[in-house]
């Protein structure tokens, strides 16, 4: 982080471009002229909702916070310019096939969510692609249209084959998708015995390097998909079992969020390759299905980066296009249609999770009060600060200067404490005071920092003070729960608060959660160009909401966001932009419960009260515990059990 001094006046941009939001909240998140997060559900096609406005109206109708905005036209949107992008890399490379996309269900299994994507992707016979028997049954109940394709990835036995081989009589269209060498045998097996075959896809296992967290998705030792050795010994069995005439797909899958372009080219062109090679032996084919993968640019910086990505949807469409177009016109063969399953692409943006600040602390920078015969360490402190406050004020190196002098001082002194208490020199109040006057000397230090003439460069180690200074901002909110990836894999999320941007952050902090868990913190954050450690935030006014929005996190968190602690689902809402500048809340699911998060770990909430309940007529009986207290903490637990896991604000 560069902490050169910033400009004196502070407008509602100059917030958008500190928290990236011209970056990476194009085109559905702004800031408007009250310093309020906007959002703009359709993209460019007009309409918006003050976010804060939002959250305000939705605590109305109950619905607290941690709260989970989805905004449905969000999804359709994405859905609409993934159409597009294909749409017009096909009119411009004269591709005489067409695209037909697929979700993939394990990004987010959510019924509504689901449902409003097959609902939204109906005119463009847009499918889903399940990974296993009950994201089957998810496909198979919600897609009734028979253009649609319903792509079967993950491991297979008998029951999942056949549960596809039924389906295609139901009129669906199942794809299933041997991975494994193993599955051939068993799909032969399947549709020998029900006398119907299944259509057949293969994935195959390039060659290609992929880079990033996903990479070793793809080589020789990736978990799925048949080496070249393996496919072709598929081909031959299908054709001695007389189904080769069934093997439409090719699949390929290289890695969630593809960071560089180059990588997808590359795995273009092999896969391309085999897919002429399987027509060649025989396979009527039709279908490329190019998998998953397109990328979410997260910190707006356009950079083959974890958070971001060197291409835009467009480029990434007239690769995909342009590359099949000319491995099939080289052997003078038909094109295919082209499958993608992008999950992430399509379901990042539509959701925003909400949480508010329940108090902050900060290192104590009051001076305290002076003592009768302060011991040495103590009286030096003090005098570093009279140093400090009496610098000259204008003149910026020179300040800089002392103020580095004055710092390392500070810092001398502060160590001679802890070791004079470590020997027993020091009393407990007199090493408060050291610590108190420490944190005083750097408060003041960024005071003078902050009085600097504007574009003054700062030195490291002064940065670092400012980082020191940095306040802890707790937050109503489970990152296991709601953010799983930021811990599990360090991925980056925007965030930043949803009012207040038209104002100048105090300084500098970072979240801890409600777990129990030191892992529990939000503590990296997008920059520009480079990720930070500590976020710009304001002091929270009391009794005003403080309200943080973390973005683009529609896919994936949910499901794999866990239980720690006993923190449960949030509150979510569905909301749909209407007419006039209105909204409806289309679906409120509600958070869990105390009892629901209870009972999944096998506990009886009944039983638990019973046993308390019990525990208070003992206490009572000892004399212990007044019956009116009694009733108040029953009342207290049995509340409790029916209320959110969150705390109520
Ligand atoms: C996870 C997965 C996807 C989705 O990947 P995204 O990066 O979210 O687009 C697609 N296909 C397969 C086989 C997957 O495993």
């Amino acid at each position: 982080m560069v902490l050169t001094t910033t400009p004196s006046t502070w407008t509602a941009e100059d917030g958008a471009s500190l928290y990236g939001l011209d970056r990476w909240g194009d085109p559905y998140f702004s800031v408007n002229g009250r310093g309020h997060v906007m959002v703009q559900p359709r993209g460019d096609r007009g309409g918006s909702l003050d976010l804060v406005d939002l959250v305000q109206e939705l605590q109305g109708r109950d619905l607290s916070l941690p709260l989970l905005i989805r905004f449905d036209d969000i999804l359709e949107d994405r859905l609409e310019r993934l159409h597009a992008a294909f749409e017009r890399a096909i009119a411009q490379y004269g591709y005489a096939g067409r695209y037909q996309g697929v979700f993939p269900v394990k990004c987010n299994q959510q019924r509504h969510v689901v449902e409003q994507l097959v609902e939204s992707g109906r005119r463009w016979h847009f499918g889903l692609e399940a990974g296993s028997k009950a994201e089957l049954l998810i496909a198979l109940s919600l897609v009734d249209d028979p253009e649609a394709l319903l792509i079967c990835n993950g491991y297979k036995d008998r029951r999942y084959i056949e549960t596809a081989i039924l389906a295609r009589r139901l009129g669906r269209q199942p794809v299933v998708v041997i991975e494994q060498a193993d599955e051939v045998a068993r799909i032969i097996a399947a549709s020998q015995e029900l006398g119907g075959a299944p259509l057949i896809g293969v994935r195959a296992k390039l060659s290609t390097r992929s880079t990033g967290r996903w990479g070793s998705s793809v080589g020789e030792r990736a978990k799925f998909g048949l080496a070249v050795p393996d496919l072709l010994a598929t081909v031959q069995a299908l054709e001695q079992a007389g189904l080769l005439g069934e093997l439409r797909l090719l699949h390929f899958h290289i890695g969630s969020q593809i960071n560089d372009i180059a990588v997808l080219k590359d795995a273009l062109q092999e896969a391309g390759q085999i897919y002429v090679e399987l027509t060649k032996l025989g396979a009527p084919m039709g279908l490329l299905d190019v998998g998953g993968g397109l990328g979410v640019d997260y910190d707006g910086s356009r950079t083959a980066t974890a958070a971001s990505k060197n291409y835009s949807l467009q480029n990434y469409a007239n690769d995909v296009v342009a590359t099949v177009r000319e491995c099939c016109a080289a052997h003078g063969i038909a094109v295919p249609t082209l499958v993608s399953e992008s999950g992430r692409a399509i379901a990042s943006h539509f959701s925003v999770l909400v949480f508010d600040v329940l108090g902050t602390a900060r290192p104590p920078g009051a001076v305290p009060a002076e003592q009768p015969q302060e011991p040495l360490m103590v009286r030096n402190l003090r005098e570093t600060l009279a140093t400090i406050n009496a610098a000259p004020a204008a003149g910026g190196h020179a300040s800089c200067d002392t103020l580095q002098e004055a710092w390392n001082d500070a810092l001398k002194f502060k160590d001679d404490a802890l070791a004079a208490f470590r020997l027993g020199y020091l009393s407990l109040p007199e090493r408060a005071q050291a610590e108190q006057l420490t944190w005083a000397c750097a408060e003041a230090i960024a005071a003078r920092l902050a009085g600097l003439p504007e574009g003054t460069s700062i030195p490291e180690d002064l940065l670092a003070l400012q980082a020191a200074l940095a306040s802890t901002y707790y937050a109503n909110l489970s990152v296991f729960r709601s953010a799983p990836d930021t811990w599990a894999i360090d991925q980056l999320f925007p965030v930043l608060p949803i009012q207040r941007l038209d104002e100048r952050p105090m300084g500098l902090g970072s979240f801890a959660d409600l777990t129990c868990d030191s892992d529990g913190k939000i503590a990296r954050f997008i920059g520009t160009g480079q990720e930070k450690s500590l976020l710009e935030l304001h002091a929270p006014r009391s009794g005003e909401p403080y309200w943080i929005g973390l973005f683009l996190a529609g896919a994936y968190q949910e499901v794999m966001g866990n239980l720690h602690n006993l923190f449960g689902s949030t509150n979510a809402v569905h909301i749909r932009l209407g007419t006039g500048g209105n909204y409806v809340v289309d679906h409120v699911v509600r958070g869990d419960t105390n009892a629901e998060v209870l009972e999944v770990m096998e506990h009886d909430p009944k039983q638990l009260l019973e046993r308390l309940r019990l525990a208070s007529e003992e206490a009572i009986g000892r004399g212990h515990l007044a019956i009116s207290d009694a009733r108040r903490l029953m009342a207290h637990l049995r509340a409790s059990l029916d209320q959110t896991t969150y705390l109520a604000s």
